[in-house]
């Protein structure tokens, strides 16, 4: 179901609100975005998004060459990353950057994130792998995500954050959550012994709802 441009800015507004809420960004970091359907256009958050108070007259609709459609803010310098997703995975429907603490964690050590809970696989279709470096608002940096993060719906950037995709805005939000639960989780386990990982070949089940209901590839 194809829904109005200004009922997606509604939906950025709520995103931004959630994952603010749930202390997976600060103000002036991380960005949201929902593709146009049928077209090569999306609609992102701003640079340095209010997420206390998101307007929706503050999100901008752009091509994705980057061309301003409505007024709006100057949009996210992180498009790119957003764009390189849209046009290599059609089932995405909506990315979302954030700079959690715990995903950042692993972010600076470029540590992957194991397959250690069952809903992980469910909903990321596995464990969260990490990218290589490239600088932020590169297409480089687009280009390690899309290949780091495999048939996954989340990827861990190198010296940066993680990346959430899905194919609502809902499934995003929540994919968000479960990364930094999971990172946050990893984290203080290793911190006190060994953690074991789930064989991947006791998930059949779990991996077939994955692939039902939230892959994007
Ligand atoms: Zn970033």
């Amino acid at each position: 179901m194809n829904i109005s441009i200004s009922e997606m800015k509604n939906q950025i507004c709520w995103a931004s609100k959630e994952i603010y809420q749930r202390g997976l960004v600060n103000v002036g970091e991380g960005n949201i975005s929902l593709r146009v359907k049928n077209r090569n256009e999306m609609i992102i958050t701003p640079s340095g998004n209010n997420y206390l108070n998101p307007l929706p007259t503050n999100m901008v609709h752009i091509t994705f060459e980057g061309k301003v459609i409505t007024e709006g803010e100057k949009p996210s310098s992180e498009y790119n990353l957003h764009r390189i997703i849209y046009e290599q995975r059609s089932r995405v429907n909506c990315v979302i950057h954030t700079h959690s603490t715990y995903s950042s964690i692993l972010a600076v050590q470029r540590k992957a994130l194991p397959m250690i809970f069952e809903e992980m696989m469910v909903f990321l279709g596995g464990g969260v792998p990490c990218s290589e470096y490239a600088l932020t608002g590169t297409e480089q940096l687009g280009k390690n995500a899309l290949k780091a993060m495999g048939k996954q719906n989340a990827v861990i950037l190198a010296n940066h954050g993680s990346i959430i995709v899905g194919r609502s805005v809902k499934h995003c939000v929540f994919g968000a959550q479960l990364v930094e639960k999971m990172a946050k989780i990893y984290v203080k386990s290793i911190s006190i012994g060994e953690v074991f990982e789930i064989p991947e070949e006791n998930l059949s089940n779990l991996m077939n709802r994955f692939q039902e209901e939230f892959s994007t590839i």
